[in-house]
């Protein structure tokens, strides 16, 4: 089977010699709950801007379904991001003036959605977060752990074959950011392959694999408990 999402010997050196990653590889298989653990500096958003195609490797390759993302041109890149890939962040970055429906139906503003489907659609993302009844409240209006809960249904409204999440409950309390990792919990259930970041031990010793990092290099990869060799 092919990987959703592949990392082969990627370095990432940034201008002035920090080698933030040094010859990191792993493999993500579809269905997969993996949560990607370090200590701040250690490399975990270097590896999330790399996997989520939003930077290059200095050396070594990323592939999204097999596809190297090197060989593809700028524009086939977002292409593939926008349909592929959803991303979660610890701050939210929703926006304001604009109601948690339309938020999450931003969502398929570049994924060839026709506009009268979006709305639907972002209801039933909103649905799925648990989050139906909030759908005409602005940002404002919402409590932090409801605001995640919108940008997750924006991040999943367009079914991508990776969530990708950098410390997504770093800007909640414990009892919302518990809630937030049962509702990616429910989500893994229901199929959505995802890759949590976080610098939270307690985190990630909850999720079913692990992937240590630190001073930018691999220490541990627990695997897949489906059985795939990484
Ligand atoms: P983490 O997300 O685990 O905190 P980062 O990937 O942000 O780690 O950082 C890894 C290392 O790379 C750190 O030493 C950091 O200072 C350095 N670094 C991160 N981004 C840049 C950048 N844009 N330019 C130079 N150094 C960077």
């Amino acid at each position: 089977m092919i990987p959703v999402l592949a990392v082969h010997e990627a370095t990432r050196t940034y201008p002035g010699g920090v080698a933030a990653l040094q010859a990191v590889s792993l493999s993500i298989m579809d269905g997969e709950m993996v949560a990607i653990v370090g200590p701040s500096g250690s490399g975990k958003s270097t590896l999330l801007q790399l996997m989520g195609t939003l930077d290059k490797p200095s050396s070594g390759r990323i592939e999204l379904r097999g596809n190297d993302v090197a060989k593809l041109s700028d524009r086939s890149i977002s292409a593939l991001r926008s349909r592929w890939i959803g991303f979660v962040f610890q701050q939210f970055f929703l926006s304001d003036g604009v109601s948690a429906v339309d938020n999450v139906a931003q969502g398929l503003l570049y994924a060839g959605v026709p506009k009268r489907k979006r709305r639907p659609l972002a209801l039933a993302a909103l649905d799925r977060v648990g989050l139906g009844h909030r759908a005409g409240h602005f940002p404002g209006e919402l409590s932090g752990g409801e605001r995640q809960r919108v940008a997750i249904a924006r991040a999943v409204v367009n079914e991508p074959a990776i969530l990708l999440a950098d410390e997504p409950t770093g800007n909640l309390d414990t009892r919302n950011g518990e809630a937030i990792l049962g509702l990616l919990a429910d989500l893994s259930a229901d199929g959505t392959t995802i890759v949590i970041i976080t610098h939270d031990r307690e985190i990630a010793a909850g999720m079913p694999r692990r992937i240590e990092l630190l001073d930018g290099t691999l220490r541990l990869d627990t695997g897949s408990p489906m059985g795939v060799a990484v």
